[in-house]
């Protein structure tokens, strides 16, 4: 099993995202940027696994919405790589805020509401390799990459 790095991020295009068609807006965005997808599956997310995903939040009161929200479709989940890729794709993706979101995030062009922000993001290297962790298992493709499956 190869090493997680630190230029690598998750990604998720959340349920509203994937229902309003935002999918492949998404992943030009970044592709554009010049970020190298590496991991990539829609799935149906549990309770469990959002749990574990948002340990810090389970005990806010808007979690039973925001469990609500994640599992009202599938979610696109992604692993992006590249330089400094945990802090630019933050900043691509804008505040957890959609109202506080310059034109020109994610967030900022395609949300107007903080239960409904379209996308996932993680906000540290360490939250980064957590998430993958979480959701991926890591796979050597070959002698030259490996990719998350
Ligand atoms: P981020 O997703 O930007 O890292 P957080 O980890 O703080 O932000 O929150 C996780 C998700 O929980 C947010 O993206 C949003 O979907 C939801 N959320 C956060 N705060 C609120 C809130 N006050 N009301 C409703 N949903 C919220």
């Amino acid at each position: 099993v190869a090493e997680l790095s630190s230029k690598d991020t998750p990604i998720s295009v959340k349920p509203d995202g994937v229902q309003r068609r935002y999918v492949g807006q998404i992943i030009q965005r970044f592709e554009k940027r010049g970020f190298k997808l590496v991991g990539l599956k829609m799935l149906q997310a549990s309770d469990g696994l959002l749990s574990q995903h948002y340990r810090e939040l389970v005990k806010k009161p808007f979690y039973p919405n925001l469990v609500d929200y994640m599992t009202s479709g599938p979610v696109v989940a992604m692993v992006w790589e590249g330089l400094n890729v945990v802090q630019s794709s933050r900043r691509m993706v804008g505040p957890t805020n959609p109202a506080e979101a310059p034109a020109g995030t994610v967030r900022g062009d395609l949300s107007l509401h903080v239960s409904r922000n379209v996308v996932h993001a993680s906000d540290s290297v360490e939250g980064a390799e957590r998430e993958i962790k979480l959701w991926f298992e890591v796979v050597e493709a070959s002698a030259f990459f490996w990719i998350y499956v």
